[in-house]
């Protein structure tokens, strides 16, 4: 047991601080304001340790009164808020293809972002010289950032810094993430598996209805990936890299995976094949060279929502897919709700219904009837958004340390 008090007393604080910080973060995600009361109601902690702690955080600069509210039993009560505005926090989204690099407060709202796509082939080296450049510049236009998160494909080994298995990049598989980005900024800088990110967008930002015990967010997108927020935690596993959907096999005697498996999923319905299939099938849509990447899947829908044969067979198949993964999801985790994210979530006219249809079918009843499967609703990337709440999450976890005064 650690016997020294000091230490004890202020990890305690910082606890409360913390425990505090959330609440109020949750209830304006829900368009609340809550009070020092409330506040004493829901921790159990007494008035007058609310008082103080709540006195700290407004010291800090992280707390805002609001002015006057409507409080429990309509007694008046002063509100409270974060400083959002002094508190902002960077996502960055790398992706096989594209780097994004975003503005966010820690109470969410998105500011602007800037998207580049880059070429698989170029050197890592001035790819990461590129995106450290794009970083800077979005601190230089704002200094009130205290914190950068980024995503980055999975399965990320969390501790050591890389990229376990970046499918078709295998020059990215020596870059260590970590030392690249930890201590380049004078800021925190946290990093994360792209799924994971994305389903901590869709737990505080997505608008679900709660309560929620368990949401599945589903990346299908170049890669194929799913994280799992249960009770506000993500699932990690012991390296970070738990739940990866994409590397289950759906054959056996299937074709050999880079991570050493045999059929994997992401072997058959990551947005590359469907984009490589769509090419092949049709190659008089992609007329505009152009085209960004991006750019081509729309082309894809487009073909699919005006009833091109060839391409409407690939979706059927896509769906498929799609669904075989919502249904190892389920039999896995059980989830109140899994959201597909990512490129495909475009394509949810087309897709959802077959995708419900399949899974259904597939499904133990009493699992399929208790949950919600849809498209990624959020109206900025969840996984650039998922970056952005990464680092929210971390920093409202450590106020003391990340959220001093400025
Ligand atoms: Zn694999």
């Amino acid at each position: 047991m650690d016997n020294n008090p000091i230490v004890n007393n202020s990890d305690m604080n910082e606890a409360h601080r913390a425990q505090l910080l959330k609440i109020i973060h949750q209830k304006e995600l829900q368009n609340e304001i809550c009070s020092r009361a409330e506040l004493a109601k829901m921790t159990g902690l007494t008035q007058a340790s609310i008082t103080k702690i709540v006195a700290s955080l407004i010291e800090s600069g992280i707390v805002l009164e609001t002015g006057i509210i409507k409080g429990s039993g309509n007694r008046r009560a002063i509100g409270l808020k974060l400083n959002s505005e002094k508190n902002c926090v960077i996502g960055v989204k790398f992706s096989r293809y594209m780097y994004t690099v975003g503005m966010f407060d820690i109470s969410g709202k998105f500011y602007e972002q800037t998207e580049v796509e880059f070429d698989i082939t170029d050197d890592p080296i001035i790819v990461l010289k590129d995106i450290k450049k794009l970083i800077r510049e979005y601190l230089d236009k704002n200094e009130n950032v205290v914190a950068i998160g980024m995503a980055v494909p999975g399965p990320y080994l969390k501790n050591e810094g890389h990229i376990a298995v970046v499918s078709h990049m295998k020059s990215w598989h020596d870059v260590n993430f970590l030392k690249e980005f930890e201590n380049e900024f004078d800021k925190p800088f946290f990093i994360e598996q792209d799924a994971n990110a994305g389903a901590m967008a869709e737990w505080w930002f997505g608008n679900h209805k709660k309560p929620m015990n368990t949401l599945a967010y589903f990346l299908m997108g170049e890669g194929v990936g799913s994280g799992i927020v249960e009770n506000e935690k993500l699932l990690f596993g012991k390296q970070g890299a738990a739940s990866e959907v994409g590397h289950i096999s759906i054959d056996y005697r299937g074709p050999r995976c880079e991570c050493g498996n045999y059929g994997c999923l992401e072997l058959y319905c990551s947005t590359r094949v469907m984009l490589a299939r769509a090419k092949e099938a049709l190659p008089s849509i992609f007329t505009d060279k152009k085209h960004k990447r991006i750019d081509d899947y729309d082309v894809i829908f487009e073909a699919a929502r005006k009833g091109d044969g060839a391409i409407l067979d690939i979706m059927k198949e896509m769906a498929q897919y799609i669904a075989y993964g919502c249904v190892t999801l389920i039999n896995a985790y059980n989830p109140d709700i899994i959201v597909i994210g990512d490129v495909i979530s475009k394509a949810g006219d087309i897709l959802l219904p077959q995708i419900k249809r399949i899974v259904e079918e597939r499904t133990i009843p009493e699992l399929f009837s208790q949950v919600d499967i849809m498209m990624s609703e959020l109206s900025v990337d969840p996984t650039l958004y998922g970056a952005a709440a990464i680092a929210t999450d971390r920093v409202l976890g450590k106020p003391s340390e990340y959220l001093t005064a400025k």
